[in-house]
Order: structure tokens, then C-alpha cells, then sequence
């Protein structure tokens, strides 16, 4: 079977033709003298109908499902048949066999329930052949594509940094601390000192897309220990204002890319995004009763409840909250000149969840550094840091992305790990 291949959803173009096909049997049915096979690869399904006067049809019987083939056989049409095509298949040779018991379904039965959540994490790659798994990943690739186009188009350098460093880079809490020959490393938190770094070498805009590690032991849909992280940072700008306008064209690109490519029903959103400062969106809440624990910061009850917020007032799946206290925002955010009780950040929420935070960072060295003490920072310990800031730095301010939390809302999936590749958490090491 030297014949070039054709993907399934690619027959239509060939009917009445022989054609080579591969794929997983996901489906065995015998109805007395012909056999239906149901074949799936990247691009979709099909029935193949084996005849009793074919050379594939004793060959049948040894197949077992989920096992890999290639397939000879004729494209028809057929009214019946799912997708009106099938393909009567001559012969077929196996690829991979494979083993009779599955650890888990490929298909759920009807009626039938999914298989819970961690059985199917540790047999990933066989919960992925369901293509609605493996389509969270077609739609974030076309997410992040979108996203890179708008920093091409923007004249953004992408830069990598890296995930050893040797002391922590936003505080001590929640770091991972790896043994490094002789001495101790710690496993980056973001990349946030590096993509200053960059405003400080004056490449002026800088993107990042990498691994983050958060040592946090959080038990929650939306925490992991490693996740990916998309990062940009921009010199030259007046306010956060600036920042948030960047930031809702770049996902304006990553929405648009996604909905022209693969999900056609998305809602992309429209821009610019409503706005509430701290205090506004405080207010908002108390008059919906709904309870504030910490005056300077949103809980996750709050954060759904700002949801309703933006979808009732302003028609909006996303809402920003700007202004966020001194208290609740790391030493490197910039402070308000007339009232240095609040920086100039904010958070985005989309659908209810935080998904950006981002600030005007404080490029000053010594006001920098007046910040790090207030906040119990020794100055050796940020030496290094400190350093970008003393031979010139533009203003400059910039973001850290979740995009396995903008993927999981956009699809409306239970938890960050079901957009996540391979999931890592407290409990989850593997595979
Ligand atoms: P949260 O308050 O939800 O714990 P954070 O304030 O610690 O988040 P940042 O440090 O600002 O988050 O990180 C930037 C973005 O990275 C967040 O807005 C979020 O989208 C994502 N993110 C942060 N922590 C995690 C995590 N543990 N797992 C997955 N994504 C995360």
C-alpha cells in the first residue's frame, strides 16, 4: 500500500476512488455478511464497510479496537452512513496493535458517564483520541497564533528566559527550590525580572511564552505547580492605561484567530474592556450583598460575582479591576504620585477568574528601592535586580498571561488541567 494517504476529511473529494487511509478503529460492528469499522484520525471519522468478499473481512475478526490501521478501499457516497461518505474497504494491514482491554473508553457510551478526571489524567494520551480533548489543543495553538501575530505585527522581540535562578524572583514564598551541583537554585516564578531586563537593554517590547512554578499547595480549578505563562513588557508608556490597551488588542487577535479557524460559534469580545477600580468594584459588590473578606483584594466569590457585573452592566465577559492596594501587589508596582496607597495595576477577569495580571512597574532606583524595604526586601538579595534600573531604564510596564485559564473559560471546562498537555499539581507528578 504505497498510495498516497488522504485524511477523512478529505473524501468528499474522492468519491468513487480508491484511497489509502490510516487511523484508529474506534468502532467494531458485525451484522452477519458485512462488518462496519469506524476509523479515526486527526482530521475526523468514517464508517468503512467490509464486505464477506473482501480480503480485509476475516481479518476483522483478529482486530482489536483502538488498534492502528492502514485501510485500501472505494469512496462512496452513502445517505446512511454518518457524514454521508463511507469507504468499502479491501484490505487493510495493522500498524499498532492494540492490547484487548482499554484502561479507558475512547467513547462514552450513551447515557454513560465520563471516566472521572484523574483516572483519565494518568491515561492522557488516551483520553486526548477523543476529539474534543484534542480539539482544547487545536484552539489554543490557534489562540497562541493569533497572539504571536499581534506582537510580530507589533514589532516585539520574543525572548526566553530562563527557569534557574539563583534566589527567588518575586519573594520567598511559593518557590521551588532545586539542588544545583554545589549550591541551591530556585525554579523561576515568572519571568518577570528578565522581560524588565529587556526595557532595560532597550529592546522596548518583549514577549515571553514559557514554563512558570509556583510551589503553592493550592487544591483549586485554577492553580497548578508548572504552568505556561505568556508574558509581554513595553517601554516608553504613560500609564497602565497603555499596558490594558495593548493587551486588549492582543486578545482581540488571539479570539479573532480562534473563531475564523476552529471554534466559528467563540464571542470574540469587544474593546476596549469596562474598568472599575478597587474601590468601584467594592462598591459594585456590596450593593449585590455579596461578601468582601479582605477589603484590598478579591475573593473567588467576588471574582464570580463581578462576572454577573460585567455581563449585566456592561454586556462584557471581561472586566478589569484596577487600583489595587500596596498591600496586596508586589514592591516593583508603580504607586500612585497622589496617593501612594495604591499602585497603578490591575487584574483582568474573564468569565469570572483572574487571567492577567498587570502594572506599571517603578523604574526609579530609588524609589524601587525605598518600595523593596517597605516590604521587608533586603537590597542584597534584589542586587542583581536592582542593577537594570541604575544605568538608565525607560518607563515600562507589562503583564504575565494564564492561557490555560483563558482556554479553560473559553471552552467552559471544569478545571485548568483539562486544558492543560499533562497537568502538573500537589498530587500529580506523572505522566
Ligand atoms: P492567583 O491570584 O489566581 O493565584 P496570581 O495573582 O498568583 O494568581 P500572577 O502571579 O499574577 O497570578 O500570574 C499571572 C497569571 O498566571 C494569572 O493571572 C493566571 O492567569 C496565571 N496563573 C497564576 N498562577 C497560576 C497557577 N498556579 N496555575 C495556573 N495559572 C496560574
Amino acid at each position: 500500500m504505497s498510495k498516497q494517504r488522504t485524511y477523512i476529511n478529505k473524501l468528499p473529494e474522492h468519491i468513487g476512488q480508491s484511497v489509502v487511509l490510516k487511523g484508529f478503529v474506534q468502532a467494531i460492528r458485525n451484522q452477519g455478511g458485512i462488518k462496519f469499522l469506524i476509523l479515526r484520525d486527526v482530521t475526523g471519522l468514517v464508517q468503512l464497510v467490509v464486505l464477506k468478499s473482501s480480503a480485509a473481512f476475516e481479518k476483522v475478526s483478529g482486530l482489536t479496537l483502538e488498534s492502528v490501521i492502514e485501510v485500501i478501499g472505494t469512496v462512496k457516497e452513502e445517505k446512511q452512513a454518518p457524514g454521508g461518505i463511507e469507504v468499502a474497504a479491501d484490505d487493510f494491514v495493522v500498524l499498532g496493535e492494540a492490547a484487548p482491554e482499554l484502561p479507558i473508553p475512547v467513547v462514552v457510551e450513551k447515557g454513560g458517564e465520563e471516566t472521572e478526571v484523574s483516572k483519565r489524567l494518568d491515561w492522557r494520551f488516551i483520553d486526548l483520541r477523543k476529539p474534543e480533548k484534542a480539539q482544547i489543543f487545536r484552539i489554543w495553538t490557534e489562540l497562541e497564533r493569533g497572539v504571536r501575530d499581534f506582537f510580530y505585527s507589533r514589532g516585539f522581540t520574543q525572548i526566553y528566559t530562563p527557569s534557574f535562578m539563583d534566589a527567588p524572583s518575586e519573594s520567598g514564598a511559593e518557590v521551588f527550590e532545586v539542588a544545583y551541583f554545589e549550591k541551591k537554585a530556585y525554579l523561576a516564578q515568572s519571568p518577570q525580572f528578565y522581560k524588565q531586563m529587556a526595557m532595560a537593554a532597550g529592546l522596548e517590547k518583549v514577549f515571553t511564552m514559557g514554563p512558570v512554578y509556583r510551589a503553592e499547595p493550592s487544591f483549586t480549578t485554577r492553580h497548578m505547580t508548572e504552568f505556561t505563562g505568556w508574558d509581554f513588557e513595553i517601554s516608553y508608556i504613560e500609564s497602565h492605561f497603555d499596558v490594558m490597551a495593548e493587551l486588549e488588542q492582543m486578545l482581540l487577535a488571539g479570539f479573532e484567530r480562534v473563531k475564523t479557524t476552529v471554534l466559528p460559534d467563540l464571542k470574540v469580545p469587544t474593546v476596549p474592556f469596562p474598568k472599575l477600580t478597587m474601590l468601584e468594584a467594592k462598591a459594585k459588590l456590596a450593593a449585590r450583598n455579596v461578601p468582601s473578606e479582605k477589603p484590598s483584594d478579591l475573593s473567588p466569590e467576588e471574582e464570580r460575582a463581578l462576572y454577573d457585573i460585567s455581563k449585566e452592566d456592561y454586556n462584557s465577559d471581561f472586566i478589569f479591576v484596577t487600583d489595587y492596594p500596596v498591600e496586596v501587589r508586589p514592591f516593583y508596582h508603580m504607586r500612585y504620585e497622589d496617593n501612594p496607597g495604591i499602585t497603578k495595576s490591575f487584574d483582568l477577569l474573564y468569565k469570572g477568574i483572574e487571567i492577567v495580571t498587570g502594572a506599571q512597574r517603578e523604574h526609579r532606583l530609588d524609589i524601587l528601592e525605598k518600595q523593596a524595604l517597605e516590604k521587608g526586601m533586603p537590597l542584597e538579595s534584589i542586587s542583581s535586580y536592582l542593577s537594570f534600573f541604575k544605568y538608565g531604564c525607560p518607563p515600562h510596564g507589562g503583564v504575565g498571561i494564564g492561557p490555560g485559564r483563558i482556554v479553560m473559560k473559553m471552552l467552559d471546562l471544569p478545571s485548568v488541567k483539562e486544558a492543560t498537555y499533562l497537568p502538573r499539581d500537589v498530587k500529580r507528578l506523572s505522566p
